[in-house]
């Protein structure tokens, strides 16, 4: 066993709707509850971050399987290694969605680490994908 966290990035299928998120989130928490992973998925401008923490192999095979999905598309590994601790400690998965209604503290976390004026991780370094994830896990407590 070995405690370790994953970051990517990538883009939702176009006709991506609300139900297809809703059924990634409950086999999401079923899944991680089971494997011992904790995490964040952030959802916006059709856009996914994620952070998976959690034993090396059980986020491997679970990573495996994000990549075969269908409702979405070019994955990119933002960053794999082993940590102290875990920072996502709420949840087995948590999502968080970006739309034209957010509140302000939404605004300020996304104006913060965004380069343009859209939610659009693409534009961020690893560092800055963590702490934005780590700034809604403690807004969301
Ligand atoms: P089943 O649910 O039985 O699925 C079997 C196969 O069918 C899988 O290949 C699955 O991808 C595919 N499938 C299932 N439903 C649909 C559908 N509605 N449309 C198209 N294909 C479908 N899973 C986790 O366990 N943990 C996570 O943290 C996690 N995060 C995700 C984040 C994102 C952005 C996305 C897109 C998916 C995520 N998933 C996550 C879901 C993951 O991709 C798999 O769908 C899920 O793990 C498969 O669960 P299962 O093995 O129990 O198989």
């Amino acid at each position: 066993m070995s405690l370790h966290r994953l970051l990517y990035l990538s883009t939702g299928r176009p006709d991506l709707a609300y139900p297809d998120l809703r059924d990634i989130m409950a086999k999401s928490e079923v899944n991680n509850e089971r494997d011992g992973i904790t995490g964040i998925l952030c959802f916006g401008n059709n856009r996914f971050v994620q952070a998976l923490e959690g034993d090396r192999k059980q986020i491997s095979e679970t990573y495996a399987r994000i990549l075969n999905d269908p409702r979405h598309t070019d994955p990119e590994l933002v960053e794999f290694g082993p940590i102290d601790c875990r920072a996502f400690t709420k949840w087995s998965m948590r999502l968080i969605q970006w739309d034209i209604n957010e509140p302000a503290t939404i605004r300020d976390i996304r104006m913060k680490y965004c380069s343009g004026a859209l939610f659009d991780p693409s534009t961020m370094n690893a560092k800055q994908c963590l702490s934005l994830l780590m700034d809604m896990h403690a807004l969301q407590g």
